[in-house]
């Protein structure tokens, strides 16, 4: 595909992620078993979570919100210096606009072929293509495991591309306080950059857009999704030992991803991040 054509693809794309309408939120940590004194999995972790406030002009509280291209400058300089004038210097900038001409076949990829993987049963033929076709194109070091440990394994990835799979231990976190395995980790020879879990959750309530309703929302998801809240807290406990662990390894990073992936349609699915406060999320 020509750079033009890729470029002007992307305009569109580079717009929405200028605007509020796909925000990212940060969230801060009221209260978790994180620091009990007793392992704790993720999966039964607990976490309580809220919107960080600023008060509008009127004297409303507000829940802050950012702009994606706020939150990654560089990024979004090297995405809008593309758009411009084609440049493509950049690694990252190449591996995505490698992926971009894939999607379609990605996204059919992704779709499983039988009834059990189709209903959402199996994470781990979700989570195999997910790392073949989605995380491991979009990542510079093309390094991948999947927990070792997950049930019914495959040699091989269940769409018909045949590629090995590779599995190795997803355990991170302290035994004295969250710890458990992630589905996926990606990063160059393995020491992991970034770490995926698979929400397998028939329940998971769209985040609302409308940052008018944002906390009052998001309160009555609490309230009405036991299902979605036991997933909030594994994820918030999850993105919290992965931000230490990385600090850890590399000191001067500010902001360490953490995918929750839902299950959902590839090209209709929201991406979600939950950002933790530096200080909060230390408790
Ligand atoms: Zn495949």
């Amino acid at each position: 595909m020509e750079a033009d054509i890729i470029a002007k693809e992307l305009e569109s794309p580079f717009s929405v992620l200028t605007s509020d309408r796909f925000s990212l939120s940060a969230l801060r940590l009221l209260v978790c078993d994180g620091g009990c004194g007793r392992g704790i999995s993720f999966s039964k972790a607990c976490a309580q979570v809220d919107y960080i406030y600023h008060s509008t002009p009127a004297g409303r509280a507000k829940p802050q919100i950012h702009a994606f291209t706020e939150i990654f400058p560089t990024g979004s300089a090297v995405l809008m210096e593309f758009i411009v004038s084609r440049t493509r210097t950049d690694p990252a900038l190449n591996t995505l606009l490698s992926f971009i001409p894939q999607i379609e076949e990605a996204s059919a990829r992704l779709q499983s072929d039988t009834e059990e993987g189709a209903s959402g049963k199996s994470e781990t033929e979700w989570s195999a293509r997910l790392a073949v076709h989605l995380f491991t194109p979009l990542s510079q070091s093309h390094d991948y495991i999947l927990d070792k440990q997950s049930a019914r394994k495959t040699a091989k990835c269940p769409c018909s591309c045949n590629r090995m799979l590779n599995y190795g231990d997803a355990l991170i976190g302290n035994p004295k306080t969250w710890c458990g395995r992630f589905d996926i980790l990606i990063g160059r020879d393995i020491s992991p950059d970034v770490g995926a879990t698979v929400l397998n959750a028939e329940l998971v309530d769209e985040m609302p857009s409308d940052e008018e309703s944002l906390a009052e929302d998001f309160s009555q998801i609490e309230v009405k999704s036991d299902e979605l809240q036991k997933y909030l807290s594994q994820l918030i406990s999850e993105t919290v030992v992965f931000s230490f662990y990385q600090k850890k390894q590399f000191p001067s990073l500010s902001l360490v991803p953490s995918i929750g992936k839902h299950r959902a349609n590839f090209n209709q699915t929201s991406h979600k991040a939950l950002l933790g406060e530096g200080d909060s999320a230390g408790a």
